[in-house]
């Protein structure tokens, strides 16, 4: 079992660290989240990432009330859905998240969608820097932003996002958005790190998995972890939930990390447009 300190730590704009790569849980059934976190947690993982929207903070907070760590020791991550934007909303949408988590704080609180066409992630987000001065969420940041969204949030607020928590693979490289966030401070989060599972049978990842003797999804959080970013692999397969975090023993040549470059051409996403989403 990787030990913590296997994983490494970045550091927030806040001064605090986050875990490099974390464990999701979107799509993992309520009723199986308690279990699955738990395995998730004696593997080595002391970041987890959830969302009101997933419906199974319960489950998280079970897990973390049953591990026996100390709160200090973890990383908490929830997101506020699109309905409950919008200042009051997004305040009594924080509440009952702790409430389901059983935690009187989240490491960190991401607003899920920016929904433009609601045009509400402004208001939103000065509920957001209340609940980051009061302490129920010890870092505050984003989900699914463009820079445009981003740059609506300098000119209005106070606080620069600790993190923006995007789609980001091999498939979808994001590199404008890469460079804004590192210009302002801002860490980059990758969500469906593997495409859901839809890289693992390619052809480039494979061989280079194979002159490894690694898998292809480990060869692609290597990847991920290279390019420095956050990362939260999901699975309900504890062999999965283990090989995902034994990262930190190899690393990719320049070549092969060229490779994996070249596989980023076209507009691979798995997931909904921000633009777009969460009207
Ligand atoms: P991932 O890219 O993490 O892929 C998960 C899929 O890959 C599952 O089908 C899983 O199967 C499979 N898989 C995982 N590990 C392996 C492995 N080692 N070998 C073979 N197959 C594997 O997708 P997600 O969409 O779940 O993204 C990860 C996390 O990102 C989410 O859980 C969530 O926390 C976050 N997220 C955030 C979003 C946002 O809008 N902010 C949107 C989407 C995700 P199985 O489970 O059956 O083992």
């Amino acid at each position: 079992m990787p030990s913590q300190s296997a994983v490494p730590a970045l550091k927030l704009n806040t001064g605090a660290e986050i875990p490099q790569l974390g464990f999701g849980v979107f799509q993992v059934p309520p009723e199986d989240t308690a279990e699955t976190v738990r395995i998730a947690l004696d593997a080595g993982y002391r970041s987890i990432d959830t969302a009101a929207a997933y419906g199974n903070e319960e489950g998280v907070g079970q897990a973390i009330a049953d591990s026996g760590l100390d709160r200090d020791e973890l990383f908490i991550t929830t997101k506020l859905w699109n309905n409950d934007q919008g200042r009051q909303s997004a305040l009594r949408a924080c509440d009952a998240s702790l409430e389901r988590l059983g935690l009187d704080y989240v490491d960190l609180y991401l607003v899920h969608w920016p929904a433009p066409s609601q045009d509400l992630y402004v208001d939103t987000w000065r509920a957001f820097e209340e609940i980051h001065a009061d302490g129920r969420a010890r870092a505050i940041g984003v989900s699914n932003f463009q820079i445009a969204h981003l740059e609506r949030l300098f000119d209005e607020t106070e606080v620069v996002p600790a993190l923006n928590q995007i789609e980001l693979h091999p498939r979808l490289q994001q590199p404008e958005l890469r460079d804004f966030h590192q210009e302002h401070g801002i860490l980059t989060e990758a969500w469906s790190p593997l495409a859901q599972g839809e890289l693992l049978d390619d052809r480039i990842v494979a061989e280079i998995a194979e002159a490894h003797g690694r898998t292809p999804a480990q060869v692609i959080l290597r990847w991920h972890v290279e390019t420095g970013n956050v990362v939260i692999p999901k699975s309900v397969t504890p062999e999965r939930i283990r090989e995902n975090i034994e990262v930190f023993d190899f690393e990719l040549s320049s070549e092969e990390t060229d490779r994996i470059a070249g596989l980023g051409s076209g507009d691979g996403r798995v997931g909904p447009h921000p633009e777009s989403f969460g009207s």
